[in-house]
């Protein structure tokens, strides 16, 4: 590639602060370093963790920076060491690493790698630098993946490469959004043939969990949502009972409680809100209920310790527990076989220039996956 070795001036959406509209810029991009690949990315969702750090978060850090984290793209070039590579690579850059060296990579049990963004909250690579600048200043690589950018840099741990003829405008959305909720209920949760399942929250992450129930064979899969709107597309995923916590006087739990005989076999939290939290975990049945938070927030929760003390499990799941350089392809053979659904997902399609847009409908409940073409 005539670019190779180069620095590279491309379009991206910039978060120059919190709470204010993004700004299309021309940033430059430095080549990769050791162990690093560079992306030139094709196509984007938008999700709800991209509103929490501009809108939501506590921590007010972690700007001028570009967001997205949820894209797919071709390798542009590849820095020193990097063997597994080349230019012309389908890929999806991943938030989480798997770096297959530290004792989580080792271990079965989890998929935390210690190498990741989510380890040591740089906001950026995978070290505390980044290969963006715009007007003179550094300009942070949110999540480790900015995919609001025409070129990103990410070190190779966290690429996984896909097959050739997977659409990237639609299997982008396996980057984030399916595969937490999904891998929340068939992973974390452990969802099991013929239970009682109710997912809160009915976004992409929440439809993929309710996909996930069935998938797994739940036989009721209750969808809670405020936003009533959502409830057709549950359906859809297979949901079977729809509930609108604000339409009923008491707790939804309470209601959840007379509707399944003392409580649901799996609940899942896709909010992120502490109140919800809550109540998923108290609409899970005494005695082996197990309770999965998704949703995102840097706000305290709490519960009565009765609800543990009953037998109930309460877990959490970051990118649906997956090892994910390794499962990511898989999921994306799961989709071009019809095993899992990706295209039911997206609302609309946009360009870059309008992600001001796609913020907006996702903040005002009217989508729930807007793909951005990031370039042809
Ligand atoms: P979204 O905004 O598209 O969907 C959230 C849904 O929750 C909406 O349908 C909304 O109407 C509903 N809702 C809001 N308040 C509610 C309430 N009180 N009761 C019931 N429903 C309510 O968001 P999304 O992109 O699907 O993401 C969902 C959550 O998952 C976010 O918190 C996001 O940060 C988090 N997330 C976590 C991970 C992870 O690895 N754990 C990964 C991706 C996203
Ligand atoms: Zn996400």
């Amino acid at each position: 590639m005539a670019t190779a070795g180069k620095v590279i001036k491309c379009r991206a959406a910039v978060a120059w602060e919190p709470n204010a509209p993004l700004m299309m810029e021309e940033i430059e991009v430095a080549p990769p370093q050791e162990g690093e690949i560079r992306i030139k990315v094709v196509a984007t969702g938008v999700c709800h963790t991209d509103l929490y750090h501009l809108f939501e978060g506590k921590d007010k850090r972690g700007f001028p920076t570009v967001l997205g984290h949820e894209g797919a793209g071709v390798v542009e070039s590849v820095g020193p060491g990097v063997t597994d590579f080349k230019p012309g690579d389908k890929v999806i850059p991943l938030f989480l690493s798997q770096c297959g060296e530290c004792k989580f990579c080792k271990c079965p049990k989890t998929n935390m790698c210690d190498c990741s963004w989510s380890s040591n909250y740089h906001d950026i690579m995978s070290d505390p630098t980044t290969r963006f600048t715009c007007r003179g200043q550094p300009i942070l690589q949110f999540m480790g993946t900015s995919t609001f950018s025409e070129y990103t840099v990410i070190n190779q741990i966290a690429v996984a490469k896909i097959v050739d003829d997977a659409p990237l405008d639609r299997v982008c959305l396996l980057g984030c959004g399916i595969a937490t909720g999904y891998g929340a209920a068939v992973n974390t949760a452990g969802v099991t043939p013929g239970s009682v399942c109710a997912v809160f929250g009915l976004g992409a992450v929440g439809l993929a969990a309710v996909m996930g129930c069935k998938n797994a064979g739940a036989s009721r899969i209750f969808a809670v949502d405020i936003n009533e709107q959502k409830f057709e597309k549950a359906k859809v995923f297979g949901a079977t009972d729809f509930l609108n916590p604000k339409a009923y006087d008491k707790p939804i739990s309470e209601v959840l409680a007379e509707l399944t005989n003392g409580g649901v076999d799996f609940s899942l939290e896709c909010v992120g809100n502490p109140e919800v939290s809550r109540a998923a975990l108290e609409s899970c049945i005494k005695g082996w209920g197990v309770s999965v938070l998704v949703g995102y927030t840097d706000v305290d929760f709490s519960a009565r310790p009765i609800q543990l003390i009953s037998g109930k499990t309460w877990k959490g799941t970051l990118l649906g527990g997956y090892k994910i350089k390794d499962s990511l392809p898989k999921l994306v053979n799961d989709y071009m076989t019809g095993k899992i659904m990706v295209d039911e997902f997206i609302t609309h399609k946009m360009d870059l220039e309008q992600i001001n847009d796609a913020i907006n409908l996702m903040k005002t409940g009217q989508c729930i996956r807007c793909i951005l073409n990031i370039s042809k």
